[in-house]
């Protein structure tokens, strides 16, 4: 299918600014990071990464920055890809690096994948991150074994349906995609459960990994207390949304309160993501999402 005017618009104008940058280390002895910008994401101060763990991929960054990634994995043969969910700035590259080494895209519910705003991007994810090449998912397996690589897939369900962490058997680092961007109760995207993050990131934090490596390239050591920290903010804004509505506040007004700082950024963000995050997503998610005490029980 060809691109529409503005679709094709956007990803030229992505092109032209270019400015694409690979910086690879080695931040856990035999975990290589491969950190991946633009100048577009650059300027909003974001990066993505991909992670190799022996013949292993995890994640493959974002189409915009699909040569570098592709010329530094050339001579090397991937025995599996794993993506820990399926957003564009994860996803981007999966396609020709599955078509060369002619290996598996491992992706938990990947009949959901095209849920959450992947079917027709809005125009600030075609200028930072650019549309996915296409490919075909596999089911995520119970463990993924490679050479004397051994990652043990954990669901975390919340930001994404098709969510899932990676632990690395071997130096006990976990793979969190999008779990942890930032501490806090922050913004979310307009599918999001909050609820859902917040089991998510407890359960992660119950693994007591080593080290977190994230799919913005973070890197945080003994990361359990920073999960549970953030499990708990979000568990008290949500409480506080709830608690908000159920006494007749409306959305605008639940948001002045519980997130009493940062207005204008906020809506900045709203402006320029065409309503897809700000924190009114966050309270609609609260209202929408939440769960009976059952449910939230068995989470
Ligand atoms: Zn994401």
């Amino acid at each position: 299918m060809s691109p529409s005017p503005l679709a094709f618009l956007l990803q030229s104008a992505a092109r032209a600014l270019g400015g694409t940058r690979l910086l690879i280390d080695e931040p856990v002895s035999g975990i290589t990071r491969l950190r991946l910008s633009s100048r577009t994401t650059r300027f909003n101060g974001m990066e993505t990464a991909a992670y190799l763990v022996g013949p292993v991929l995890v994640d493959t960054g974002f189409v915009h920055a699909a040569a570098p990634l592709l010329s530094f994995l050339a001579d090397r043969n991937l025995s599996a890809i794993v993506l820990t969910h399926h957003h564009e700035d994860h996803a981007g590259s999966c396609g020709p690096l599955a078509a060369r080494n002619r290996c598996p895209v491992f992706l938990r519910n990947p009949d959901r994948r095209f849920d959450e705003g992947l079917a027709d991007l809005k125009p600030y994810r075609r200028l930072w991150w650019g549309e996915p090449e296409p490919y075909a998912p596999d089911p995520m397996p119970a463990r993924i074994e490679a050479d004397s690589t051994t990652l043990l897939p954990v669901p975390i369900p919340g930001h994404s349906a098709t969510h899932t962490a990676l632990l690395d058997e071997a130096t006990n680092a976990v793979f969190t995609g999008d779990l942890y961007i930032t501490g806090g109760a922050t913004a979310v995207m307009s599918h999001e459960n909050p609820f859902e993050s917040i089991a998510s990131l407890r359960r992660i934090a119950d693994l007591e990994p080593r080290v977190m490596l994230t799919g913005h390239a973070l890197l945080v050591e003994s990361p359990a207390a920073s999960l549970r920290r953030k499990a708990d903010a979000i568990e008290s804004a949500a409480n506080r949304v709830l608690s908000l509505h159920a006494s007749g506040a409306r959305v605008g007004e639940i948001v002045r309160r519980v997130f009493p700082h940062g207005r204008a950024n906020d809506l900045f963000l709203e402006w320029i993501t065409s309503g897809e995050f700000s924190r009114s997503c966050f309270v609609r998610a609260c209202l929408g999402w939440a769960p009976t005490p059952e449910q939230r029980a068995a989470m």
